[in-house]
C-alpha cells in the first residue's frame, strides 16, 4: 500500500492528501444537516402530535354532543333526526383519526368497538338512558386517556411548551366539566332529586380530578391563558362554576335554581368559552410552532448554503496549495534538468521561508556555484591557470576536480612546452641529418626515389634527375611517370606493386634526358615505423648494357645450337658409313693381325662419336620441339633387370638390385632406357675408385620412384641446381672424365615428358643418389 502510494505521481499525491480532508468534512457536514434536518423532523412530529390532540378533542366534542341527544332519545324518545346527524358527525371525526398511523385499532381499546351495537340499541330505545350514559361517559374518559403532552426538544420551546401544556390541562377540564355538567343534566331532567346525593358522591372524585386540572392549569399556563381563563370563569362560567361548587358543598341538588334546559344552556356557554380559549390556545401554538418550522426551514438553508461555502473555500485552499506546490516543484525540477545538462542561469522566483523556499535557495546557490566553476573551466580551456578555483569544502567533488584538473593541465601545458621545445630541437636535428642523407644520397652511382604510403614521390636524388632531365619538384607525387615507358604505364607494374607492401624488383623501360628508353632495374622496399607502413625507398639502375650483353650472349648460343645441330646431321651420315666399313674391315681382317685390334680400337671410338652425335641429336629435337615419344605399358622390373644385365656386361661396377617394383608405367621403352643407363654410366664414371652400384625401385603416392646410388665423387651442392642445364658440368676432376655435360639434360627432359621428375641427393666424397619418378599405370 505505501509502495503504491510512493510510486503514484506527486499532484495525485497532493490531490489525495486534500481529498481525504476534503470527504471528511463533507462527511461531517452531512452529519450535521442530518441531525439538523433531525431537528426538524422532531418538531413535524410534535405539530403531528398537536394536530392528534386537536382531533382527540373534537371527538371528545362529537361523542358527548352525540351522548346528549342519544341520552334524551332514550328519555323522550325525541330528537332523532338529530341523533342520526351527529351519528354521522362522530363517525367523520373517527374515520379521520383512524388515518392516523399513531392511532390505528384504537376503537378497539377505547370501547368505540361497541359503538355500532350501542347506537343500534339505543336508536331502536331499547337502552335506558343511564346505560346509554355509562357507555359514551366511559368511553369519552377512556379517549382522554389517549391524549399525550408533547415535549418539544427544540431551542427557545420552554414557551411553547407551556402553552402545550395549558392546552392539554384545558381539555381535561373541558372533558371533566362535560362529565359533570351531563350527569347533573341528568338529573335535573330526570328530577329524581332524592338520589341527588347518591349522584354527586359518585362525582365527586370527577369534580376533584376536574378541581385539580383548574389548579394545574393555572399553575402552569403562560400568563395570559390564566388571565383569559380566570376571567372565563369569574363572568361566562361564573353560574356554571358557582352551581357545581354550591352542589358538591352541600352534595344536595338545586331544584330551584336552574332547569335542566337552563343548565345545559348555561353549562353548554361555559364549556364553549373554555373552548374558545382552549383554541386561542391552540392556535397560539400552532404560530410559534410555524414560526419554530419556518426558522428550522431558513436555518436549514442557511445551514446548507453555509456547508456548500465552507466546502467550496476549503476545496479552493487545498486546490490552490496542491497547484502551487506543483508549480514550485516543477520550477525546481525545471532548474534540476537545467543543472543536470549543465545550463547556468536559473531564475526560481520562490520568496517563501518555508521548507520549499530553503529547497529553491539551495538550488539557486548550486546554479551559482556551477556558473562559477563553468567560468572558472572556461578560464582553464583558455589556458589561464590564474584563476581562483575555491572548492566548497573537502566533500565538494566537483570544486576539488576542477581545482585538480586546473593544476594537472597546467603541470601537462609546462610538461607540453617543454616537450614542444624538445620535439624542435629534434626537428632541427632530422632536418640535418635530412640534408645529410640528401647529400650521401646524391653521391650514390645509382638513382634514388622515396615514396609516401599513398604511393606519391616524395624524394628523388640527383642522378634521377641527371638521368631523366626532369627538375625535382618536377619530379614529385606522379610526376616521375613522365619519364615512364608509355607501356609500364599501361601494365600499371608500381601501382601493383606498391600495393603489395613487400619489397619488389622490375625491369622497366625509362626516358633519359636525350630522348631515349634505357632500361633500368627498380628495386624497392617498404618502410615501416613501428608496424605502420610508411611508404617505399628504392633504387633505380641503368641496365640497358647488361641487357645488351645478355641478348648477344643468347643469339650466340642460339647459333652455337644452330651449329651443332648442322654438324651432328651432317657428321651422321658419314659416321654410320665409318662405322660399317671398320667392320666389314674387322671381319676381313684376322685376329692375330695387328691391324685387327686397331679396328677393334677404332670401333670403340666411332661409339663414343655415335653417342655423341646422338646426344646432340637428342638436344637439337628437344629445342625444336621434335622430340617423339612411343608411349606403351612398360613393366618397370623387367626393364630394370634387362638394363641392368646389359651394363654389367661391359662394366666392372657390380649393380645390385634391392628391390625392383613389378608395376606397370605408360611410357617410351628406348627412352626410359636411355634415362636409366645414363644414370648407370654417370655413377660408374664418376665413382673410379667403388665397384658396386645399387638400383632401388618402389611405389609411393601413385609413382614408380627409381634411385641409382653410387659411392664416388659426390656433388657439391651450389653444383645440385645446375646439374640439369644443358652443357653444364662440374668443375670438379673436369678435364678427368670425359663428357658434354647433355646427358642429364636430355633424361630430365625425358622424364618431364613423361609426367615426373628427376633430382639428386648427394654427399660430396661419398657419393651421389639419382632418382627418378613415373606416374604408375
Ligand atoms: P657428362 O657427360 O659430363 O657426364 P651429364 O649431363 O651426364 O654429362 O652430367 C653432367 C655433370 O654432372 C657431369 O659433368 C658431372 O660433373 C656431374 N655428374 C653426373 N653424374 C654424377 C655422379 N654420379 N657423380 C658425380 N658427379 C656426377
Amino acid at each position: 500500500m505505501i509502495n503504491i502510494f510512493k510510486r503514484l505521481p506527486l499532484p495525485l499525491k497532493l490531490i489525495l492528501i486534500g481529498l481525504v480532508p476534503s470527504l471528511f468534512l463533507v462527511y461531517l457536514s452531512l452529519q450535521f444537516y442530518l441531525f439538523e434536518k433531525q431537528k426538524y423532523n422532531l418538531s413535524k412530529e410534535n405539530i403531528e402530535v398537536i394536530d392528534r390532540s386537536t382531533m382527540i378533542n373534537r371527538l371528545i366534542d362529537q361523542l358527548q354532543e352525540e351522548r346528549r341527544f342519544a341520552y334524551e332519545y332514550a328519555l323522550k324518545k325525541e330528537g332523532y333526526p338529530e341523533l342520526l346527524a351527529q351519528q354521522h358527525y362522530t363517525d367523520t371525526v373517527i374515520t379521520h383519526l383512524e388515518k392516523d398511523s399513531d392511532l390505528k385499532g384504537f376503537e378497539n381499546y377505547t370501547l368505540l368497538d361497541g359503538l355500532a351495537a350501542i347506537r343500534k340499541k339505543s336508536n331502536a330505545h331499547k337502552m335506558t338512558a343511564g346505560d346509554v350514559m355509562n357507555y359514551y361517559t366511559t368511553a369519552i374518559f377512556r379517549i382522554s386517556m389517549l391524549e399525550v403532552t408533547p415535549q418539544l426538544q427544540i431551542a427557545n420551546a420552554r414557551l411553547l411548551n407551556r402553552e402545550l401544556h395549558s392546552a392539554r390541562s384545558m381539555s381535561q377540564i373541558i372533558t371533566y366539566l362535560g362529565i359533570l355538567r351531563s350527569n347533573i343534566y341528568n338529573v335535573l331532567y330526570t328530577r329524581q332529586f332524592k338520589y341527588g346525593n347518591g349522584t354527586l358522591q359518585g362525582l365527586s372524585g370527577v369534580y376533584m380530578v376536574f378541581s385539580t386540572y383548574q389548579v394545574e392549569f393555572k399553575e402552569k399556563s403562560p400568563g395570559d391563558a390564566v388571565r383569559d381563563y380566570k376571567h372565563i370563569i369569574e363572568n361566562e362560567a361564573k353560574p356554571t362554576m358557582d352551581y357545581l361548587t354550591k352542589s358538591f358543598k352541600t352534595m344536595q341538588f338545586d331544584s330551584t335554581t336552574y332547569t335542566d334546559t337552563q343548565w345545559w344552556k348555561l353549562s353548554g356557554d361555559a364549556v364553549e368559552q373554555l373552548r374558545s380559549e382552549q383554541t386561542r390556545i391552540w392556535n397560539t401554538i400552532n404560530q410559534q410552532l410555524n414560526a419554530i418550522k419556518n426558522n428550522v426551514h431558513r436555518n436549514e438553508a442557511i445551514l446548507l448554503v453555509l456547508l456548500v461555502l465552507a466546502l467550496a473555500i476549503c476545496i479552493a485552499i487545498i486546490s490552490g496549495t496542491i497547484i502551487s506546490i506543483t508549480r514550485i516543484l516543477t520550477g525546481l525540477r525545471v532548474a534540476a534538468e537545467k543543472i543536470a545538462i549543465g545550463e547556468p542561469g536559473l531564475n526560481l522566483g520562490i520568496e517563501s521561508d518555508d521548507v520549499v523556499g530553503k529547497l529553491a535557495r539551495s538550488v539557486a546557490l548550486i546554479d551559482a556555484n556551477n556558473q562559477l566553476l563553468a567560468e572558472a573551466a572556461d578560464e582553464i580551456r583558455k589556458g589561464n591557470f590564474d584563476v581562483v578555483v575555491t572548492p566548497r569544502g573537502a566533500s565538494d567533488v566537483l570544486g576539488n576536480s576542477i581545482l585538480q584538473m586546473k593544476n594537472e593541465l597546467h603541470r601537462n601545458a609546462e610538461e607540453k612546452a617543454e616537450q614542444e621545445s624538445e620535439l624542435q630541437r629534434l626537428l632541427t636535428a632530422v632536418k640535418a641529418s635530412e640534408s645529410h642523407f640528401r647529400q650521401i644520397a646524391d653521391q650514390t652511382p645509382f638513382m634514388i626515389w622515396q615514396f609516401n604510403n599513398r604511393g606519391k614521390a616524395v624524394y628523388v636524388n640527383k642522378q634521377w634527375i641527371d638521368f631523366t632531365g626532369l627538375s625535382f619538384e618536377e619530379s614529385l607525387g606522379s610526376g616521375w611517370v613522365k619519364a615512364l615507358h608509355p607501356d609500364g604505364i599501361k601494365e600499371g607494374n608500381f601501382i601493383k606493386s606498391f600495393a603489395g607492401l613487400r619489397p619488389f624488383r622490375s625491369k622497366s623501360r625509362f626516358k633519359n634526358v636525350n630522348g631515349e628508353f634505357r632500361w633500368v632495374l627498380v628495386q624497392a622496399n617498404p618502410i615501416f615505423n613501428n608496424n605502420k607502413f610508411e611508404g617505399f625507398i628504392g633504387s633505380l639502375t641503368d641496365i640497358t648494357d647488361q641487357i645488351l650483353a645478355q641478348q648477344a650472349l643468347v643469339d650466340l648460343m642460339d647459333k652455337k645450337d644452330e651449329f651443332l645441330t648442322i654438324a651432328s646431321h651432317e657428321l651422321k651420315t658419314p659416321l654410320t658409313s665409318i662405322k660399317a666399313y671398320t667392320q666389314l674391315l674387322q671381319k676381313s681382317i684376322d685376329q692375330n693381325d695387328k691391324a685387327y685390334s686397331l679396328a677393334v680400337k677404332n670401333l670403340h671410338h666411332v661409339g663414343r662419336l655415335e653417342k655423341l652425335v646422338n646426344d646432340l641429336l637428342d638436344v637439337s629435337r628437344i629445342n625444336s620441339g621434335q622430340m617423339v615419344y612411343k608411349k606403351e605399358s612398360l613393366n618397370i622390373k623387367d626393364l630394370l633387370e634387362q638394363s641392368v644385365d646389359g651394363f654389367m656386361d661391359v662394366s666392372k661396377h657390380r649393380v645390385s638390385i634391392i628391390n625392383a617394383e613389378a608395376v606397370s608405367i605408360n611410357g617410351d621403352r628406348s627412352r626410359i632406357e636411355q634415362v636409366f643407363n645414363n644414370l648407370l654410366n654417370n655413377a660408374a664414371k664418376y665413382s673410379p675408385d667403388a665397384d658396386r652400384i645399387v638400383v632401388n625401385s618402389y611405389v609411393k603416392d601413385g609413382y614408380v620412384v627409381i634411385s641409382v646410388q653410387d659411392f664416388g665423387i659426390g656433388i657439391d651442392d651450389k653444383d645440385k641446381g645446375m646439374l640439369f642445364q644443358k652443357f653444364y658440368r662440374t668443375q670438379k676432376d673436369f678435364y678427368k672424365f670425359q663428357g658434354l655435360g647433355l646427358g642429364l639434360f636430355i633424361s630430365g627432359e625425358i622424364v618431364a615428358r613423361h609426367d615426373g621428375e628427376l633430382w639428386v641427393e648427394s654427399v660430396p666424397g661419398k657419393g651421389s643418389t639419382f632418382y627418378f619418378k613415373l606416374p604408375r599405370e
